[in-house]
């Protein structure tokens, strides 16, 4: 069902009022995890002012460390509502299991699956019977193929609003979190109609490298990004090396323009 034999004109997912596929190049920005009301109202306000369309935020962090902050469950899927409703932004958010998609259904637009839960088979059709759109994570050591056997497990139950994310995979170069697979970008729209975006934030893990790869991830034809930006981020309780400055990613944002048809 994923394959281009199965549909040969590229999948536009519309959420609300943005679309992604065709044409444009989609920003999806906000903190790896949702801390505080203060927080995620701020970083709403600058993403959306720097042009993002859509606001991340993580309320259930499948963490290396089960001594590391796990995230605010449900009371921060709250937080992220009230801030994507103020600043006007549709809302991205992570499920880890049958009892965080059971309730992160009820406040968000987009779910995501992660790298850790790729082939989480359970999980993937059950986000397979909801009607919401799924952003699909590669796993951390997938093949292109595991990973769109995974997103077949979604669409066999029914829902097609699948967008796949590329997010570095492990390989064994330690300078970088992981290693971005640029090359999955023209590959998977070959193989499959469906959108594909880049996060230059989990597969570099350094916010000083995140504007070039996103500039990369553009040219090779990503249909946009997820990129993590906090207010403060030496601040955040989750990722703040690879976090960008709200002026950073402004910055960054500008320099996608000359590369990119629409931003
Ligand atoms: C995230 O998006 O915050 C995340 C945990 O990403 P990944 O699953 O790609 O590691
Ligand atoms: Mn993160």
């Amino acid at each position: 069902l994923v394959s281009r034999e199965a549909k040969r004109e590229d999948t536009v997912i519309t959420v609300k009022d943005v679309a992604i596929g065709g044409e444009s190049v989609t920003l999806i920005a906000g903190p790896c995890a949702v801390e505080s009301i203060d927080q995620m109202m701020l970083a709403a306000e600058k993403v959306r002012l720097a042009g993002a369309k859509i606001l991340r935020g993580g309320t259930y962090k499948p963490r290396t460390s089960p001594y590391a902050f796990q995230g605010l469950e449900e009371e921060g899927l709250k937080i992220l509502n009230t801030a994507g409703r103020f600043a006007g932004l549709p809302t991205v958010t992570e499920v880890i299991d049958l009892p965080s998609l059971e309730i992160a259904s009820r406040y968000v637009d987009i779910l995501q699956i992660g790298a850790r839960n790729m082939q989480n088979f359970r999980l993937l059709q059950a986000v397979g019977q909801t009607r919401l759109p799924v952003i699909l994570k590669r796993g951390l050591s997938a093949t292109i193929e595991e990973w769109l056997m995974a997103a077949e497990y979604i669409m066999a139950q029914g829902n097609s609003q699948i967008i796949l994310c590329e997010r570095g995979i492990r390989t064994f170069e330690t300078a970088t979190r992981n290693t971005l697979d640029l090359s999955a970008v023209p590959l998977v729209k070959e193989l499959s109609h469906l959108p594909i975006l880049v996060d230059p934030s989990h597969s570099t893990g350094a916010s000083r490298l995140v504007a070039s790869m996103s500039r990369a991830a553009v040219a090779a034809g990503a249909d946009g990004l997820l990129v993590e930006v906090h207010p403060e981020p030496c601040k955040a309780l989750c990722d703040g090396p690879q976090s960008l400055e709200p002026e950073d990613f402004t910055r960054m944002v500008e320099s996608l323009r000359p590369i990119a048809a629409a931003v």
